[in-house]
């Protein structure tokens, strides 16, 4: 059974070792953050399913990560400090692989370090949850469409499986939102930004997977085909969204919005 789903951001500020006395900028984000843990961890979910944009990535083919052990650390961004691991639920993304095979290109990987737009969501939600499981897995370069049917069969296997399991969609939205924003400014970032929160708000799931494409790539975001799978695997939910969270302090879209069941 499907106990949560939310879209968080992943910024590796977030992260005090790494972000300092920046953190404070991300208050909201972190506030957020904390209200999605308290549920989760009274939801006391089997797996945490992440989808990551920046995991091992194909351009032709979904991937899951069927590393038996996952490790977080974030010594690439000078946290030498934090780190943590989990079990990955292998079975159930074997099973997930199986299920979706004949229909759409899927690849399995072993990739031990998770990356951070995993780490991040998962040091947030899922440290006080250390017996739990984590399945590892990301989108491709594949259409919108096969994205969302994607997120339709994790939902099938979901049921089939009778775990507890929580999603968890990264993402980060538009990187091109101020004169200052790492990717260079866009006034689209702001318009795609906007548009995704009230497509969200509206449970307008076509009109997410029938966003102009060139809007998505002139964002600069790195979330929406996460958000896509999310929306594949809620579908049929009768869920209401909540937006918990928006943030920009550094030029970039930080949402995290929770589908509540
Ligand atoms: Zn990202």
């Amino acid at each position: 059974m499907l106990t949560l789903a939310c879209f968080v951001p992943h910024s590796p500020v977030l992260i005090p070792e790494v972000g300092k006395k920046n953190v404070e900028q991300l208050n909201d984000t972190i506030k957020a953050y904390q209200s999605l843990e308290h549920d989760l961890y009274s939801m006391k979910p089997d797996v945490i399913l992440v989808i990551s944009p920046h995991s091992e990535q194909r351009s032709e083919a979904f991937v899951i990560n069927q590393s038996p052990k996952l490790k977080v650390d974030f010594k690439k961004f000078g946290d030498l400090v934090t780190k943590f691991e989990f079990k990955n639920d292998i079975g159930f993304g074997y099973q997930i692989k199986e299920l979706v095979e004949t229909e759409m290109p899927v690849v399995l990987s072993a990739q031990e370090e998770l990356d951070y737009g995993a780490g991040v969501p998962l040091f947030f939600l899922a440290q006080h949850l250390p017996k739990t499981k984590v399945i590892n897995i990301s989108y491709s370069d594949l259409d919108n469409e096969l994205h969302l049917e994607f997120g339709r069969k994790i939902r099938k296997q979901i049921n089939l499986t009778g775990k507890r399991v929580a999603v968890v969609a990264s993402g980060d939205l538009s990187h091109k939102l101020h004169e200052d924003s790492p990717a260079g400014y866009s006034p689209r970032g702001q318009e795609f930004d906007q548009k995704i929160i009230k497509l969200l708000a509206d449970k307008d799931i076509k009109g997410l997977a029938g966003l102009d494409p060139e809007l998505v790539k002139e964002s600069g975001e790195c979330g929406y085909k996460s958000l896509l799978i999310l929306m594949g695997i809620l579908e049929d939910i009768n869920y209401q969204p909540e937006k918990m969270s928006y943030q920009s302090p550094f030029g970039i879209g930080y949402l995290v919005e929770n589908f509540k069941m």
